[in-house]
């Protein structure tokens, strides 16, 4: 059985799509894959041997090998264009998935690649930063927790018009309140425009261990009389007052 986070990452994956799993560790994700029957065939990609080994122990064991090709690569040069429908990418930072994206893009492999499905542990910002960048739209976005940490699901597709779509998406009014645009786009970047628009109890936890996290990081801060632990601390103030701010004004 797929752990929750890879199961909400399974669902949003369209069927019949030709899938590539980047920093894919076990493989465990184009295994389930294919074996529910959800799609045909998967590349799993690793940077590393280890991993790389397990993934191909992983797809043999699961009597896959014909049908997972276990490739050791950075990123998306792993792939030839157009080899694949939909990329996954989960478990890592924000900002290496940016990253391994932009070479992507620089390279020509996510030509024809009509989905990303991301999970970011960090840094969500910055891939949806990314997306908006590349002409990416996000569809949906997702926010679970397990074993005590809260992980969040980017589902995004190609769109030759995903600029004026990402205009309603990034939709300044779901945030009703007398801050500037910037900082209220900086909101919808970092907390998500689709979970902002239907907070649940999940966001609103996550973005409480935020305050809590900022909290001890000022108190901190504040044992020091420095003329820059002064402007620190009224920074990590400013930063929580609008966290509260936006946490208020959700419905
Ligand atoms: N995707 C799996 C999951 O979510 O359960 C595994 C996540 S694991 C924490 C991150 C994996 O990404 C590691 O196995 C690591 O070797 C791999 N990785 C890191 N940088 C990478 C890169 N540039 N290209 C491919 N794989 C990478």
């Amino acid at each position: 059985k797929l752990s929750k986070r890879l199961q909400t990452i399974a669902d949003r994956v369209t069927a019949g799509s030709r899938v590539a799993d980047i920093g894919s560790d076990h493989a465990l994700l184009p295994v389930y894959l294919i074996q529910s029957g959800r799609i045909p065939s998967a590349v799993a990609g690793e940077l590393n041997s280890g991993p790389c080994e397990a993934a191909r122990k992983q797809t043999a064991d699961a009597g896959l090998t014909g049908k997972i090709a276990v490739r050791q690569g950075d990123g998306l040069a792993v792939l030839q264009p157009g080899e694949v429908d939909a990329i996954t990418i989960a478990g890592m930072g924000g900002s290496l998935m940016a990253d391994i994206l932009e070479s992507g893009q620089q390279s020509g492999k996510l030509a024809g690649v009509q989905e990303l499905v991301l999970q970011p542990n960090v840094g969500e910002d910055i891939v949806r930063r990314w997306l908006v960048r590349r002409g990416w739209v996000l569809a949906d976005e997702a926010i679970l927790e397990e074993d005590g940490r809260i992980y969040e699901v980017l589902h995004a597709v190609y769109a030759e018009d995903a600029e004026i779509r990402n205009i309603g998406v990034y939709d300044l009014t779901v945030l009703p309140l007398p801050m500037e645009s910037h900082k209220k786009a900086g909101w919808l970047y970092r907390m998500g425009p689709y979970l902002l628009r239907k907070p649940c109890g999940l966001l609103i936890k996550k973005w409480e261990l935020e305050l809590q996290k900022l909290e001890r990081i000022r108190h901190q801060v504040s044992l020091s009389e420095s003329p820059e632990s002064r402007e620190k601390e009224a920074a990590i103030r400013e930063e929580m007052n609008q966290i509260k701010e936006v946490l208020a004004c959700l419905p």
